[in-house]
């Protein structure tokens, strides 16, 4: 039968001509069943294409009766065509009537044919119709063939969809797959986004689908697979993957599947059929999409979506595109959209052009999260299977308050949204124009508003928000973000970068907080059942000060000749700060033999965030300089309630009475001893929990820029004195001040 084949390469570049030339649409069909029939050596060739997503509607044939053209419809599921369609998988018969599913239309008058080949014409791992091949005699179509057949409908896809040959078809396709949908994630970062879809990892166009000469796209397809498995032995080899959880799980997936010979052997067949090895990639990669969409078994699902990934890095490969779309010309308005970035990655955007992110994993802890919130972008996570539905250039809208994604939304919705972001364009106005304004309440007492930042990507913030300095300024984040542990220079560089910004206004230096959640992947971490009870921050410091000496030498370097605060956190006992300042002094003494200049004057602080050195505060603060309330930890440890679980962040209340008595205790103990206040835990950045802490009288807080405004607002319409008289001396034994400091709030008119 071979012989008389007109070989698939052949008949690709016929079908395109066919497909390229004059004449309506129906004759170019009538021609290509006719092509298509005759390269088979089949008596019958026919083209279903799917309408409304229902039916399959017999568009064209060779060998059945023409007036069935246009009037046989079977539903998906029906006949043999519908379960292809349904299935999106070949069928190849040599007594097809014998089938149980076969579904007997007289019109056809196909009865007379016994051997049936069907395979689905897919695109992007939707069904847009199926192609079927018929012969009079039963015979067992050869692997060969059914192979042709799927490159056939391949390229009989592509051309539906790039040209209006079967309008309706693709039409229907293109409004199914682009309707409206909501989805559900995490808030990364709070805020709204609204813009156009950019796919961090762009999708490469495969328009060249036929191939010139097939051993030059084999050895191409080799060479792009050989590269493929480069990649994936060098990324897990990088010490920046973290040796265990999700993204390590995805990566030895993706390893799995780049050496899979099974995978690599279905594109190298898909070659040989006459296909580009881009085309391969892709007709393997359809196969692969439509089984995806057809599993419900989650784990499964997700390897193939692995698979669906690798693919597109092996196209990008093949088609010289690795660059992620921050290199590429970007639309005002771009929500970015992945599967899972490094911070790094994120760094690379335009941040003028960047209004939102949206990716399938990662979770509010994570380090993009991080620089997402740095950024002040809308970001939400965890939004399953966003990427098998969104086009770029789609519109989206981020809703980071809600952590909602609206994909292709309604006019309805585009309204309600560009209400809300009006709104909060005009809240924004507000707080810019009070950014200049003194922080002091009505009773005339001046109230110290720092900022928390982190990355040199903060800095903007300092002006922008009316900060008066920076209250804590986490060093470990440029660790966080970076590939390796950053060189003392680097570090310096940094670190004389914020100095410069601050122009004059204190910094606060937090030394190196990691260990807990903060994870460096590149630092050998052994495995801790608690790690935020483990070896971290100055625990870790003081066990290994080479670190630490490193880090302190850098701030020594980059605040020459000026004033320089450090703090150290996880403070337990008083010990632990005399060893560090000690450590500090060494430094300063070290620099001094070696003729280089120190800062002017340098101030030593500790944050206050574990519950033991509440009760040693009188020697600590005989020590210190300053020191600064970390109520995230301070009160996950008094609560017993781990900070970064979601089913617990509602569970206890900061404005309960045992807190706020905890936490006037502090602030009195450090006024009596003259030492100099802050607080800069998250609760700091909440209208209501800030009113709170004026009203115990701590009068430094520190928080993330986008909350100065508002507590700065809230604050100019307040009268300490008559918020203390409502307090009174938290002896009450309620449980909670919330609702008496909302209703406060409310009977004097203050913004919370
Ligand atoms: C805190 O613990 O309250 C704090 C400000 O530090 P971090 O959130 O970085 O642990
Ligand atoms: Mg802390």
């Amino acid at each position: 039968m071979r012989g008389n084949l007109i070989g698939p390469r052949v008949l690709l570049r016929r079908l395109r001509e066919a497909m390229a030339g004059a004449g309506d649409a129906q004759k170019k069909l009538d021609s290509i069943v006719v092509l298509i029939a005759s390269n088979m050596v089949a008596e019958v060739c026919s083209i279903y294409v799917m309408r409304d997503n229902v039916d399959l509607e017999l568009v064209a044939t060779e060998g059945l009766n023409p007036d069935a053209v246009h009037e046989t419809r079977l539903k998906v599921g029906e006949g043999l065509v519908g379960q292809i369609a349904a299935a999106a998988e070949s069928l190849s018969l040599s007594d097809a009537q014998s089938h149980p599913a076969f579904a007997y239309r007289p019109e056809t008058g196909e009865e007379i044919y016994h051997s049936f080949l069907g395979v689905p014409i897919l695109r992007g791992g939707h069904t847009l119709g199926v192609l079927v091949v018929q012969n009079r005699a039963r015979r067992d179509y050869s692997e060969e063939e059914v192979e042709a057949l799927q490159t056939t409908a391949m390229v009989l896809a592509e051309m539906i969809a790039a040209s209006d040959v079967v309008a309706p078809v693709a039409e229907a396709n293109r409004s199914r797959q682009r309707s409206i949908r909501q989805l559900h994630g995490t808030v990364l970062g709070e805020g709204l986004g609204l813009g156009h879809a950019v796919l961090h990892e762009p999708r490469v166009i495969v328009s060249n689908l036929i191939a010139e000469d097939a051993s030059i796209e084999l050895s191409r397809l080799n060479e792009g697979i050989g590269n493929l498995r480069a990649w994936t032995d060098q990324v897990l080899l990088r010490r920046e993957v973290a040796r265990t959880g999700e993204h390590r799980d995805v990566l030895e997936a993706y390893r799995m599947f780049a050496y899979d010979r099974g995978w690599a052997n279905r594109m190298r067949e898909a070659v040989g059929t006459g296909l580009t090895a881009e085309a391969a990639v892709e007709r393997v990669q359809n196969d692969n999409r439509a089984r995806m969409m057809r599993l419900t078994d989650p784990y499964m699902r997700e390897r193939l979506h692995d698979l669906d990934d690798l693919s597109n890095r092996l196209l990008r490969l093949l088609s010289g595109h690795v660059v992620t779309a921050a290199g590429e010309d970007l639309p005002d308005d771009a929500i970015v959209i992945a599967r899972n970035m490094g911070p790094a990655e994120l760094l690379d955007y335009d941040s003028e052009k960047l209004r939102g992110l949206i990716l399938e994993e990662s979770g509010p802890g994570s380090h993009v999260a991080i620089v997402a919130r740095a950024i002040g972008i809308a970001a939400v996570g965890q939004v399953a299977g966003i990427l098998d539905d969104v086009e770029p250039g789609d519109a989206i809208i981020v809703d980071g308050e809600a952590g909602d994604v609206h994909l292709r939304p309604g006019a309805d919705v585009e309204l309600a949204y560009a209400d809300k972001v009006r709104f909060r364009a005009e809240q924004q106005a507000r707080y810019r124009a009070e950014r200049d304004l003194p922080a002091t309440t009505l009773d005339g007492q001046d109230i110290t508003l720092l900022m928390n930042a982190g990355l040199l990507v903060d800095l903007p913030h300092l002006d922008e928000a009316g900060a008066a300095g920076i209250g804590l300024y986490r060093t470990e984040l440029q660790f966080m973000v970076a590939a390796r542990f950053p060189r003392m220079e680097e570090q310096c560089q940094a670190y004389s970068s914020i100095l410069n910004a601050a122009h004059g206004m204190p910094v606060v230096f937090r030394s190196l907080d990691v260990g807990g959640d903060k994870i460096l992947p590149y630092l050998r971490h052994a495995h801790e059942e608690n790690p935020a009870l483990g070896w971290r921050a100055i625990r870790m410091a003081l066990d290994r000060p080479g670190l630490f000496r490193t880090q302190i030498r850098a701030l020594l370097h980059a605040a020459r000749g000026q004033e320089l605060r450090v703090m150290f956190p996880m403070i337990t006992e008083v010990a632990e700060f005399d060893q560090a300042k000690d450590l500090v002094n060494r430094e300063l003494r070290f620099l001094a033999e070696h003729g280089h200049q120190g800062p002017s004057d340098i101030k030593l602080g500790t944050m206050i965030e574990v519950p033991a050195i509440l009760w040693d505060l009188e020697a600590l603060f005989e020590r210190v300089d300053f020191a600064s309330i970390g109520s995230n930890d301070l009160l996950q440890f008094f609560w017993a309630s781990d900070r970064g679980n979601a089913r617990m962040s509602d569970r206890y209340d900061p404005l309960s009475l045992p807190v706020l008595r905890m936490l006037r205790d502090i602030q009195v103990r450090a006024d009596t001893a003259g030492t100099p206040l802050t607080l800069c835990g998250e609760m700091a950045g909440r209208p209501v929990e800030a009113m709170a802490l004026l009203g115990l009288g701590i009068n430094s807080i520190s928080m993330a820029p986008p909350s100065i405004g508002p507590v700065k607002e809230m604050l100019r319409k307040l009268d300490i004195g008559q918020l203390q008289e409502m307090m009174g001396d938290l002896s009450d034994s309620g449980k909670s001040l919330r609702q008496p400091l909302e209703d406060f709030a409310k009977a004097y008119n203050i913004p919370i």
